[in-house]
């Protein structure tokens, strides 16, 4: 037996048959039980989604010599004459090519006569929304007086392109495309009768390409059955169309996160050289981002991401480094950068600057914007705030040297509100997103005094910023400890931060003045230069301590502290990952 395509070969010969249009079929086939036909159908609705199809076993099911309650019997030389096209009185016509008033007048003569052998004369217009306004007016005087036992079945992507007329001259019924549910079943039902196991992968990449289509599922299915080995694998299906691992997607998104432009272009490398298409990958980076945003908004949007479980879990713990304006900005850019690159003669390298473009990218949390927000928390602050220390601290003065977070964690937590927000820890203009500053106390430096806090200390940096800014961004390295009994701030810079420890030295007694205004009496600054390893050791357990690596950390941090809450839901800030710590200095 010759080769029939899958699509041909599993035609429905029922309405039952057809998947996912019931709303349809179900009022069709009682119509067509009770002999209460109406002499036009619009059937419109996506490409592939069977409205010729449903068309044709109409137009069977009116001519079948042996019609059982509606459906056709798709066996009588009738519905098989139909089902090959050689029925004289079932006439498909594609108005795409047969747009003139000719081709209609033609028609409307045909329709004058009676039919030549079966009850009834069938006319099927396919992409009837094509046809011209003198054709359109021709087919009106028919449908104002159809002749008897003439039918026309319209069918239409495009219903709004219909003469009003003519709409109204019509039963309308809109196809729908299929779910995936749908789609899927009809898919494995099909492999099974091929023989072919069809695994969850492969089924769900196949169902996701066809895009509610079955025409465009079943012939999908086709080009992948016949050229696999009994089984068919997501590797199958990715082969078989020159597709992209969504496995690479989630690798993409590690190296955006990690600013890391080398590794992106690495994947495009390792794209080139196992003959994966640059146009799928740049197609898929789209709705990557779409994924991670769905994934961003809701966790519960998950049954929309069109992917196994585990890389939905993958995604969804990126989407936490990721805002969502950043999100609507990189669905923008990336929507750009796939029409670029599918029209390049030189699509690689397009696609090339265009993954450079999202590991450089800059988090859309306008600094303006941002400053706003913080502005409108400093206004939220106690009015006795500027013991509580700087403006992110909590409303209460806490004691300098008690152990609860400080205004190191909060504003360090401000800043790590994304990781893709590098910018705006570097852009921003040091007093609207002042550096967290290190706190501890750094005599017993190897002595692991870490997590006592200065309260204070980021107001201080903020008003010398404003006096004068080259001392506060040398003074801001250092880590600081506060004594107010002895009246002593103590700062601590690491061995290589001479040049810092001098200019402050410059300008000690400005220091000093501001230091002894922020905390309400005489205080004496005290430099000190410490070994680069214990300054380090020490500022790496404040670190620990003040910057959250983790969801539940943050939660707990929060708890403890409502200004921190505030700060992180106003900055919707989120923990720092352990591995950008180094990067954040
Ligand atoms: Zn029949």
């Amino acid at each position: 037996m010759s080769y029939q395509a899958i699509a041909r070969k599993y035609r429905p010969e029922t309405f039952d048959q057809v998947v996912g249009q019931t709303h349809v079929t179900g009022t069709l086939r009682a119509a067509m039980a009770r002999d209460k036909l109406s002499h036009a159908y619009l059937f419109s609705g996506p490409r592939g989604c069977g409205k010729t199809t449903v068309a044709r076993l109409l137009a069977k099911a009116i001519n079948c010599q042996t019609n059982r309650e509606g459906d056709p019997c798709g066996v009588c030389d009738t519905c098989t004459a139909i089902a090959k096209g050689s029925y004289l009185d079932v006439l498909e016509i594609d108005a795409a090519s047969n747009t003139g008033v000719d081709n209609i007048r033609e028609l409307r003569d045909m329709a004058q006569y009676s039919p030549s052998e079966g009850s009834s004369r069938v006319f099927i217009i396919d992409e009837v929304h094509m046809l011209s306004k003198g054709a359109f007016n021709a087919l009106l005087k028919i449908l104002e007086e159809p002749p008897n036992r003439v039918f026309f079945f319209f069918a239409t992507t495009e219903p709004n392109k219909i003469p009003r007329t003519i709409l109204s001259r019509c039963q309308r019924f809109d196809f729908r495309l299929l779910t995936r549910d749908e789609l899927g079943g009809r898919m494995q039902d099909i492999a099974k009768s091929e023989g072919v196991t069809l695994d969850e992968t492969g089924l769900r990449l196949l169902v996701s390409l066809a895009e509610g289509s079955v025409r465009d599922g079943l012939s999908l299915l086709d080009q992948v059955i016949a050229g696999c080995e009994g089984t068919i694998t997501e590797e199958t299906v990715v082969s078989a169309f020159g597709l992209v691992r969504s496995q690479l997607f989630v690798e993409l998104n590690e190296a955006i996160i990690a600013k890391d432009a080398a590794r992106a272009l690495r994947l495009v490398e390792s794209l080139s050289s196992t003959g994966q298409s640059l146009d799928a990958f740049a197609r898929g980076v789209v709705s990557n981002f779409r994924n991670l945003m769905l994934l961003k908004i809701d966790p519960e949007l998950a049954k929309m991401v069109d992917l196994p479980p585990e890389q939905i879990e993958q995604l969804g713990t990126q989407a936490v480094n990721f805002s969502e304006q950043d999100l609507l900005a990189l669905i923008d850019r990336a929507g750009q950068h796939f029409e670029r690159i599918h029209r390049s003669t030189q699509p690689r390298i397009m696609l090339e600057a265009s993954l450079v473009e999202y590991c450089r990218f800059e988090s859309r949390i306008l600094l303006s914007d941002l400053a706003h927000r913080l502005e409108a928390l400093s206004g939220n602050r106690a009015p006795d705030g500027g013991g509580g220390g700087g403006r992110f601290a909590a409303p209460a003065p806490v004691a300098p040297n008690s152990s609860a977070n400080g205004n190191g964690m909060q504003a360090r937590t401000a800043s790590a509100s994304s990781p893709m927000s590098a910018s705006a820890q570097t852009a921003a203009p040091r007093a609207a997103a002042p550096r967290p500053a290190a706190v501890v106390k750094p005599a017993p430096m190897a002595g692991r005094a870490a997590g006592e806090t200065v309260p204070g200390w980021t107001q201080l940096i903020d008003n010398l910023m404003a006096i004068k800014p080259a001392v506060a961004a040398c003074l801001m390295e250092g880590l600081p400890s506060l004594n107010l009994d002895e009246g002593r701030l103590t700062v601590a810079f690491e061995q290589d931060k001479q040049f810092k420890v001098k200019m402050v030295e410059g300008q000690i007694s400005a220091v000093e003045e501001a230091a002894s205004k922020q905390f309400g009496c005489s205080v004496k600054v005290e430099l000190v230069l410490g070994s680069q390893g214990q300054v380090r050791e020490v500022k790496e357990e404040i670190r620990k301590k003040v910057a959250p690596t983790t969801l539940e950390e943050l939660t707990k941090a929060c708890a403890k502290d409502p200004a921190l809450e505030k700060l992180v839901e106003t900055l919707d800030g989120k923990p720092l990952h352990e591995e950008d710590r180094d990067n954040w200095k």
